[in-house]
């Protein structure tokens, strides 16, 4: 309840200050940065991001310097400590949060964020204002630096294009190669800002950018959630809730099948349970590419449901049996326990390390159609059955 009554009390805000104001909606172009801002910052605490909190409240920072340095004047010595604030510190921050490993927005460490931040900013309103009133003197003092062309502005100074270039390869080293959403979101927020800042003479530019990084990385975080919600972490394939789900919405003609690796609990034992899960994810990637229209999913532990949508048992049959054999023909390598990891030293002593091993492994699966009036939740207890039969019958085989 405290998020949809968050977001009314937002918007009812949101409202009242558009309404008071005239129609030239000025001040809704004002609030939309802080309260899409405001609201990416409370998302990301909330779901314990702590990097991307991290990027939500320099923004935040940043903006509201923007719009406090306009009391001073837009060429005033104030206004143009607080942009170059907001072009070279907020980039610097988001180097830091990408470059730094996760810790979370929650526990402990996280406070680390807050502190950097408000230690920024009072830092900046400090040299802002104190800088103001000593101006005069520029040329006698250390204060002409600013002057220097290296930080001239605006637009975005070189000194600032450098920090927003570390922060955006920090950004996409972070990202490449799986490409998560939340990444992703981090270097869209950034290039959002750039654009934002590279366009700060103009308000509408700098406003709405400003709100479209907030928009991005709150999207991002509930795309990261919906992830995680819905896709197994493990094997990449969608989870049970996704299978839940696609099961609802099936017609009367379906075909679902139960896949099981045989003997796991021995390779367990015998390999170790990092090899487990590397069998298990060469299992999900074979299954993965089943033909005839199937979707796999990990149904839990070393079981995969692969669902066949208006798709006849017998015309299912066969690509089942196409994966089960590209599982047994599959040969893992692994690595002694002792072989050098490094590349290199590896293939100097590889006559004398141990030699490869290599491993293989066999699934048995179970296949059944709905008959009439079958719901789906029997469909699965009946291809849980054929798996049944499956493993009776010796294994590595698809029974119905
Ligand atoms: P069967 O051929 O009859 O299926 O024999 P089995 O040994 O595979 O028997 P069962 O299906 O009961 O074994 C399940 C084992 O799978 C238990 C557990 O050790 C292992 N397991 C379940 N989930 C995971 C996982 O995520 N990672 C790893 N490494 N092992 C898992
Ligand atoms: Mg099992
Ligand atoms: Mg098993």
């Amino acid at each position: 309840m405290l998020v949809p009554g968050g977001i009314l009390v937002a918007a009812a805000l949101f409202a009242a200050a558009d309404l008071s104001l005239p129609p030239s909606l000025a001040g809704l172009r004002s609030l939309a940065p802080y309260t899409v801002l405001g609201l990416a910052g409370a998302v990301t605490l909330w779901f314990n991001r702590g990097r991307a909190f991290a990027v939500a409240l320099s923004l935040l920072a940043a903006y509201g310097g923007q719009r406090f340095a306009t009391e001073y004047g837009y060429t005033s010595f104030a206004a143009h400590v607080y942009y170059l604030a907001a072009v070279i510190l907020v980039p610097l921050n988001m180097f830091a949060a990408l470059v730094l490993p996760e810790r979370g927005a929650v526990h402990g460490r996280s406070l680390r964020w807050i502190v950097l931040i408000v230690a920024e900013v009072a830092l900046v309103a400090w040299l802002a204002s104190w800088g103001q009133g000593h101006y005069d003197a520029v040329d006698d003092s250390w204060l002409a630096l600013f002057n220097h062309w290296g930080l001239r502005a605006p637009p975005v100074p070189l000194v600032g294009r450098i920090a927003f270039a570390a922060a955006f390869a920090a950004a996409v080293w972070r990202a490449y190669p799986r490409f998560l959403a939340l990444d992703v979101g981090k270097a869209g927020s950034l290039v959002a800002f750039f654009i934002a800042c590279w366009g700060i003479e103009n308000f509408v530019v700098f406003a709405t950018f400003m709100a479209a990084a907030g928009v991005i990385l709150l999207v991002a975080v509930l795309q990261e959630s919906y992830r995680l919600a819905f896709r197994d972490e493990l094997t990449g394939l969608p989870s049970r809730r996704a299978l839940d789900e696609r099961m609802r919405a099936l017609g009367s003609r379906y075909t679902v099948a139960m896949g099981d690796v045989d003997h796991f609990k021995k390779f367990n034992d015998t390999h170790g349970h990092d090899i487990g899960d590397q069998v298990l994810r060469l299992v999900a990637a074979r299954l993965a590419e089943v033909g005839g229209g199937g979707r796999a999913f990990r149904y839990g532990g070393e079981e995969f449901t692969v669902l066949f949508p208006d798709t006849a048992l017998e015309e299912a049959l066969p690509h089942l049996d196409a994966v089960r054999k590209a599982v047994e023909e599959y040969r893992m390598a692994i690595r002694g326990d002792d072989r050098p990891k490094s590349q290199r030293r590896g293939s100097k002593l590889r006559g004398e390390g141990p030699a490869d091993e290599t491993l293989s492994v066999t699934i048995s699966i179970g296949a059944a159609a709905p008959r009439p009036g079958m719901k789906p939740g029997e469909v699965i207890k009946a291809a849980d059955e054929a798996l049944y039969r499956a493993k009776q019958a010796g294994r590595n085989r698809v029974s119905t």
